[in-house]
C-alpha cells in the first residue's frame, strides 16, 4: 500500500473563520464515514495584514486544545484525534512563528505558504483565494513570476519551519484561470521534493486538488517521483466543511495503491 486512507491527516473548523462546522461534527463525520484518524490541521499565521482573519489567534489555540482533550475523553475509544497546526509561512516574521509553535506539543505540524505582500501594497495577497479580488490581482502582477516566488518561499520554509509534513505542495496560484506550470517551476518543485527529502518530512497528498484538476496537490507526476526518493506521504482531504472528510480518498486509493509497486509502469493518470 503506498498510501493509508484510513485516517484524514488535514481537517479544519469553523475556529479559522473561513470553515463551517465544529471539532465535534468533524469528528463525528469521521466516525460516520469509519475512519480511525482524524488529523485537525489548524491555520496558524503571523504578520499578515489581510482585510479579514482567516486563522486562529492564541486565544482561539487554548480553546482548540481543551476542546480537543474533552473530544479525545468522549470519543478517544472509537477514533484517535489529533491535534495539528498548519502553519503560513513569513519570511517576515517566522521568528514569532517559530515562538509560537514552541509553546505547545503538536501532534502534527505542517508547513504551507499562503500570503506574500506585493511591493507597493499595504495589504497581503493570499495566493490560494478564490475571492476574485485576489485573482485579479496576481492576474495583474503576472502567474509566472508569483508561482515561482510562492516555490522558492517554501523552498526556504522546510529549512526554518520544524514541520512533520508538507501540505498541499503545487496548490499556489490554484484558482487563477490561466494557471501555466512551466518547466522552471516544474525545477523548483524538484528542488523541493530534494529539501523535503533532506529534512525528513512527509509529503501531503491533499485530495482537495481533485475537483478542479482530477488531481492531488501535488499532482501524480510529483506524487510518483516523492515516491521514488523513499518520501512517505500523507493523506489529508484539507476538509473545510465537516462532510467533506475523506473526499475523493477513494479515486486516490484506486490511483496509487492500484499501481503496485512501480508507479512508473502504472497507466497515465
Ligand atoms: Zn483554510
Ligand atoms: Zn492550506
Amino acid at each position: 500500500m503506498i498510501i493509508d486512507i484510513s485516517a484524514d491527516n488535514h481537517v479544519h473548523t469553523s475556529l479559522c473563520r473561513h470553515a463551517t462546522g465544529t471539532m465535534e461534527d468533524y469528528v463525528i463525520s469521521a466516525m460516520a464515514k469509519g475512519f480511525k484518524k482524524i488529523t485537525f490541521m489548524e491555520h496558524m499565521e503571523e504578520g499578515i495584514d489581510y482585510f479579514e482573519r482567516t486563522w486562529l489567534r492564541e486565544e482561539d489555540f487554548d480553546y482548540y486544545f481543551a476542546e480537543g482533550e474533552r473530544l479525545k475523553e468522549i470519543y478517544g475509544d472509537k477514533v484517535t484525534i489529533a491535534l495539528g497546526v498548519e502553519v503560513g509561512f513569513n519570511p517576515h516574521a517566522y521568528d514569532m512563528l517559530l515562538k509560537r509553535l514552541q509553546k505547545r506539543t503538536w501532534d502534527q505540524i505542517g508547513l504551507s505558504y499562503h500570503f506574500c505582500k506585493l511591493p507597493g501594497f499595504d495589504l497581503h495577497l493570499n495566493l490560494l483565494s478564490r475571492k476574485k479580488k485576489n485573482i485579479d490581482l496576481i492576474e495583474g502582477y503576472g502567474t509566472d513570476e508569483l508561482l515561482c516566488h510562492y516555490f522558492d518561499m517554501l523552498i526556504s520554509a522546510v529549512s526554518i519551519i520544524p514541520a512533520d509534513i508538507l501540505c498541499h505542495l503545487d496548490a499556489g496560484l490554484r484558482n487563477q484561470p490561466n494557471l501555466q506550470f512551466m518547466p522552471h517551476h516544474y525545477e523548483q518543485i524538484e528542488r523541493l521534493l530534494e529539501k523535503v527529502k533532506l529534512a525528513g518530512i512527509m509529503l501531503e497528498v491533499n485530495t482537495s486538488g481533485f475537483p478542479q484538476r482530477h488531481e492531488p496537490f501535488p499532482r501524480f507526476e510529483t506524487i510518483f517521483k516523492a515516491i521514488d526518493m523513499n518520501i512517505p506521504l500523507l493523506a489529508g482531504s484539507d476538509a473545510h466543511k465537516p462532510e467533506d472528510i475523506g473526499r475523493f480518498f477513494d479515486k486516490l486509493s484506486e490511483q496509487l495503491n492500484a499501481s503496485g509497486d512501480s508507479p512508473c509502469d502504472h497507466p497515465v493518470l
